[in-house]
């Protein structure tokens, strides 16, 4: 069974849905417009039952099968949040919002779950219960946490979960995966290095805090370098300096450092977060400053079930003749939370030679919508095959 035709047909008006979204982006947890377009649509559609505001603006929707003779409930979940960028494609259907910008493809994962949904409304030629889980807050709000936090798979009592996002570099329309972990554990620091502002003409009467913090960012580089095994997974970024005065003159009291540490390993992330807080806490002691770390594990390593994962890949090859296995991305996704409160799998469609997402120039390729959508439904008609 390839792209279903259905879906086929329905493709330049799902472009059209994923268009306006794009038009209206929304950050983090503020997708109300989106959310409220998600319920209207999900109702329209025939849901059995539609639900906002889990996890504070996300919608969950309901479709039962025929039949439910065998009980199963399968979750399939979209993120619907945009990113803090000013877009620069030209598109006609750029951002209308300045400084907002579906630049990570979330307006084309939306687009794609409603018109599985809506297909799947119509035909339901399937035995148990689907349900579609549309979230907010994905690039960095931690809103797939706040929907399991909020009872999702209880409420639903949903027993595997499957996410997809498009990806730029892979054919558009063919899939990517792997079994196991998939993308990294996010984790994000602070570091604030005390010491004594003063003259910059008379450093000797200061403790240089500049200085200090330029150590510590040299330093951090050693916790990959040295300390963690070299064939194990781990980045360490510093990704802002910051110094209290902006003056030529003025030897800051105060410097903030911020950053992220990827990893694929509990042992390795347990590692880096205890030889992070040493060398800034040591290497501050030495110059006679202080620093104070504040190290916050953020979204855990993503990991993809063995079992769905093949059967992930199963229905890909089916839907577009092809299903290669995935790189590990130490980008980190909130879907790690549904996967670790279910078992399930997560794949990469193709989003053809775009520019990478998070670039300015970033747009999601509409064709990619029958092979997307029919993976979708492929997933519910044959894990729950009607009786
Ligand atoms: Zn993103
Ligand atoms: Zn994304």
């Amino acid at each position: 069974m390839p792209i279903k035709n259905r879906l086929a047909d329905m493709q330049s008006e799902i472009a059209a849905w994923r268009r306006d979204l794009h038009e209206n982006p929304e950050l983090l947890f503020d997708t109300h417009r989106t959310a409220g377009i998600v319920s209207e649509k999900l109702r329209a559609f025939g849901c059995d039952e539609v639900v906002e505001g889990i996890g504070r603006t996300g919608v969950v929707g309901v479709i039962h099968g025929k039949t439910n003779t065998s009980g199963r409930v399968i979750g399939l979940r979209a993120d619907m949040d945009a990113l803090p960028i000013l877009e620069a494609t030209g598109a006609p259907h750029a951002s209308k919002r300045p400084g907002a910008m579906h630049a990570c493809g979330h307006d084309g994962h939306t687009a794609m779950l409603l018109g599985a949904a809506r297909y799947l409304a119509e035909t339901r030629n399937f035995d148990g219960t689907a349900v579609v889980i549309f979230q907010p807050a994905e690039e960095g709000g931690g809103g797939g946490r706040e929907m399991v936090e909020d009872g999702l798979m209880e409420r639903w009592g949903i027993q595997e979960v499957y996410g997809m996002h498009n990806m730029p570099g892979i054919p558009t329309g063919s899939f990517a995966i792997r079994p196991g972990a998939f993308f990294a554990a996010a984790d994000v620091f602070e570091i604030e290095i005390e010491g004594k502002g003063g003259h910059a003409a008379k450093p000797h009467e200061c403790i240089d805090t500049t200085l200090v913090a330029s150590h510590i960012v040299v330093a951090l580089q050693s916790v990959a370098s040295r300390n963690v095994d070299p064939v194990k997974q781990i980045v360490v970024s510093v990704t802002s300096f910051e110094t209290e005065s902006k003056a030529h003159n003025v030897i800051p009291q105060k410097v903030h450092l911020r950053g992220t540490v990827r990893t694929l390993d509990p042992d390795v992330q347990d590692l880096a977060e205890s030889r992070l807080k040493r060398i800034a806490e040591a290497t501050a002691e030495a110059f006679g400053a202080k620093a104070r770390v504040d190290y916050k594990r953020n979204y855990p390593v993503m990991v993809n079930a063995d079992e769905p994962t093949n059967f992930a890949a199963d229905v890909a090859r089916a839907v577009s003749g092809d299903c290669v296995e995935a790189p590990l991305i130490m980008g980190g996704e909130d879907f790690a939370f549904m996967l670790n409160a279910r078992p399930g799998a997560y794949i990469l469609v193709g989003n053809g030679n775009t520019a990478a997402v998070h670039h300015p120039e970033y747009d999601f390729d509409d064709e990619a919508i029958p092979a997307g959508c029919s993976w979708w439904a492929e997933i519910v008609e044959r894990r729950m095959p009607a009786a």
